[in-house]
């Protein structure tokens, strides 16, 4: 079979041979189809594993290796027999096939024996590889399909977590607790990149006084392949195997071992098959590492073709580019000068430097020998590109890292490329079927067209509130099936676990928050004033809140946050219509986004680089109400959505008080009524009419087409 990296595909090709011969015949070609992820993105992909057992599907987080493994032989028989579905079967695997046997974009600098290496610490794919924990892992999954889509020359590097990011459980008195779970990778669409004797290829990561052994598994996302750094590796010190145990450990020796078996392993392992990359496409610092990698010549030797540290980093520059994703200090780590000289110990003398040099190089200002150093500022001063990822997150990083650059925050060397999200992933299947009708064939490959777009307008009003109907009503089914179970586990009692399956009501006006419980992003703000938002959602037309959202493990503020939120229990018959969904993820998150009508966002100003939670919301038909800050600020139209002051205000009660004021005002004065005023037919028509301003305005300029494009153009070609 054709497909543009053939690279470490001998252990994928093993495992489908493997799982189709435990299919019935009809059915053999599902095996390919569950060892791609481009079933995802297909129409039809869903239903065809979900159709062999619901249940289990679900049960088994939509994984559908491990679907068909433990499927039953009944249930396998009963498919085989039947046609239609075989039939599907054949539809979906051509499809497959077609797509990775289209030829590649070309692109300067780049091409399938040279990709651009896409490098990141997470990566949000698929709810069953839980390898990510929010908006940066999922941008990066979005960026992997949409490079696919438009068939670039790409593959992605990250590291496999095999006890991933954490699962959150609230107990009975509001407060979070985590727990992981281990991932068995025999049972994923992953496979083990082999060695030409077929034994699994081994990279070695010098790490302390030691080498440490890595491995690598292949995931296929379309066209491009995800390659996954393991360090769990039979021989391996055992600490040394905890190294890509959990996605950003609490442990910074681990977290710092971590990203440097990002940094040089990517590299490593690239050319350990074959790969040289044209581009190493950094996406946030933690794979800084791999600009000194890529200036040697990639042997293990001690020398590194007579580079001194400087000299590697020039050396790389042609080849790097940088996104930068954050403005909080968290997203930007540094760590003490001891703890980088002691786990990095043997990298500076492979370059014939001293330790003070690569720790200047991870430094703001060189010269401050005592500070602390960071992967971010090794980023910015190797890449030849560095981004923002929206218009205001590229002021904001200019103005925070002009000391850096030393040139003032104008003339920071800093553009931005504002967000997209990967439009057949996010939408609400309604919302697609119904654009399906009328923006014609394909339309999805000219998302970035705004002309693409406009026949929204002549959408019926009473077709484009059905389609938004079914979304919420598919949402709220979500919930009502999960709810009960979350708050009996968590030991409430019968009545109160009944009462939120009641109290929903699938035509109500449902706002949605989900995100991490980070303090910037002022989940609080919701309950600033108790009274004022239990009258609101108990008007005329009543209203529901759904939220989610995991606070970090370490962050005590923000479990805070989330257990005010949970003793709003009771306060009155109102609260049970306010819902909290554990352990926030992509299953979760876009069913959320899909169904809400009204996406809430409060972040303190400028702290939100870009947010997309907002960008899903509108392209299923969903209205923001949002600060103007991140993506909102330069999306917000005046007819799209609604409005809160994105004025940065350094006195922050004061800000809060007034931004909780401007948020319940508009839900009063301004959703609320929009949302009531119907016609004969019950078709809120105003409401409508600004679904459609959303659609039109948000769809041309964030969908991931458009955002690749400009990667493209803008940051690819050198
Ligand atoms: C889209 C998404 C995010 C990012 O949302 P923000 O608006 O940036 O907070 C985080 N987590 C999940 C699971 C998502 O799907």
């Amino acid at each position: 079979m054709d497909e543009p990296v053939t690279q470490g595909n001998e252990g994928r090709e093993a495992a489908v041979a493997s799982l189709a011969d435990r299919l019935p015949t009809p059915l053999r070609p599902l095996a390919r189809i569950a060892y791609n992820y481009r079933w995802s993105w297909l129409p039809g992909g869903h239903d065809l594993f979900a159709r062999l057992d619901v249940d289990r599907w679900r049960r088994v987080d939509r994984n559908p290796v491990r679907a068909l493994i433990e499927a039953t032989p009944a249930a396998l028989a009963e498919a085989a027999a039947d046609t239609a579905y075989v039939a599907e079967v054949d539809r979906i695997a051509a499809a497959l096939a077609a797509d990775l046997a289209r030829a590649p974009a070309e692109v300067d600098g780049v091409g399938p024996s040279a990709p651009i290496a896409y490098v990141c610490a997470e990566f949000g794919i698929h709810p069953s590889l839980p390898i990510y924990s929010g908006g940066l892992g999922v941008l990066a999954g979005d960026i992997c399909k949409e490079a696919s889509d438009l068939a670039l020359p790409f593959v992605g590097v990250g590291l496999f977590y095999r006890r991933g990011y954490f699962h959150q459980r609230v107990n009975l008195a509001g407060w979070q607790q985590e727990y992981w779970t281990e991932v068995d990778p025999d049972l994923l669409p992953a496979a083990p990149v082999l060695a030409d004797d077929g034994s699994p290829l081994e990279i070695h990561v010098p790490l302390w006084d030691r080498q440490v052994t890595v491995r690598a598994w292949r995931v296929d996302v379309g066209r491009v392949p995800l390659f996954l750094l393991d360090s769990d590796v039979a021989g391996n010190d055992p600490a040394d195997r905890w190294i890509t145990a959990r996605l950003y450990d609490a442990n910074r020796d681990v977290r710092l071992a971590q990203y440097t078996v990002l940094g040089l392993g990517s590299v490593r392992i690239l050319r350990a098959m074959g790969i040289e990359p044209g581009l190493v496409h950094l996406n946030e610092g933690h794979g800084a590492l791999s600009v000194l990698e890529l200036a040697t010549d990639g042997t293990d030797g001690a020398d590194a073709a007579g580079l001194d540290l400087d000299a590697a980093v020039a050396a790389s520059r042609d080849r790097v580019v940088f996104t930068t994703h954050t403005p909080v200090a968290a997203g930007n780590e540094t760590y003490e000068p001891w703890r980088i000289v002691t786990v990095l110990e043997q990298l500076p003398g492979r370059f014939g430097s001293d330790p003070r040099a690569l720790l200047s190089l991870g430094r703001v200002d060189p010269e401050e020998h005592e500070s602390e150093a960071g992967m971010t500022p090794l980023a910015l001063r190797a890449a030849r590109h560095v981004n923002a990822v929206s218009r205001r997150h590229g002021e904001v990083a200019r103005g925070m890292w002009a000391p850096l650059f030393g040139t003032d925050a104008a003339d920071t060397p800093i553009g931005h490329v504002t967000n997209g999200v990967h439009l057949p992933t996010w939408m609400a299947p309604s919302i697609r079927a119904l654009l399906d009708r009328h923006l014609g064939e394909d339309w999805t490959r000219r998302a970035d067209d705004r002309a693409t777009w406009e026949p929204v307008l002549d959408i019926p009003d009473a077709e484009l509130w059905e389609a938004r109907r079914a979304a919420r009503h598919r949402l709220i089914d979500y919930v009502k099936d999960r709810i009960a179970t979350d708050r009996l586990a968590r030991g409430e009692d019968i009545a109160y676990a009944q009462r939120a399956v009641r109290a929903l009501d699938p035509d109500a006006l449902t706002l949605g928050f989900a995100r991490r419980v980070a303090s910037y992003k002022r989940l609080y703000l919701l309950r600033h004033d108790v009274e004022r938002a239990l009258k609101l959602l108990d008007g005329p037309s009543p209203a529901q809140l759904l939220f989610a959202g995991k606070a970090h493990p370490a962050d005590d503020g923000a479990k805070g946050i989330l257990k005010s939120m949970f003793d709003l229990r009771g306060a009155s018959h109102v609260a049970d219509r306010i819902v909290f969904l554990e352990d926030y993820g992509m299953t979760s998150g876009s069913m959320l986004t899909g169904g809400c009508d009204v996406w809430l966002n409060v972040p303190r100003p400028p702290l939100e680089a870009s947010g997309t939670s907002g960008m899903k919301s509108a392209l299923s038909g969903g209205l923001n109400l949002s600060v103007a800050d991140g993506w909102w600020d330069e999306a917000y139209d005046g007819t799209n959505g609604w409005t809160i002051s994105g004025a940065e205000d350094p006195d922050h009660a004061t800000q809060d008080q007034r931004h909780a004021n401007e948020l319940y005002e508009l839900l009063e004065r301004q959703v609320v009524p929009l949302w009531a005023k119907r016609d004969a037919d019950g078709v809120p028509v105003g409401w409508c009419r600004m679904v459609k301003a959303s659609l039109v305005t948000v769809g041309p300029r964030f969908s991931a087409t458009r955002m690749m494009r400009d990667y493209v153009e803008t940051v690819y070609r050198s």
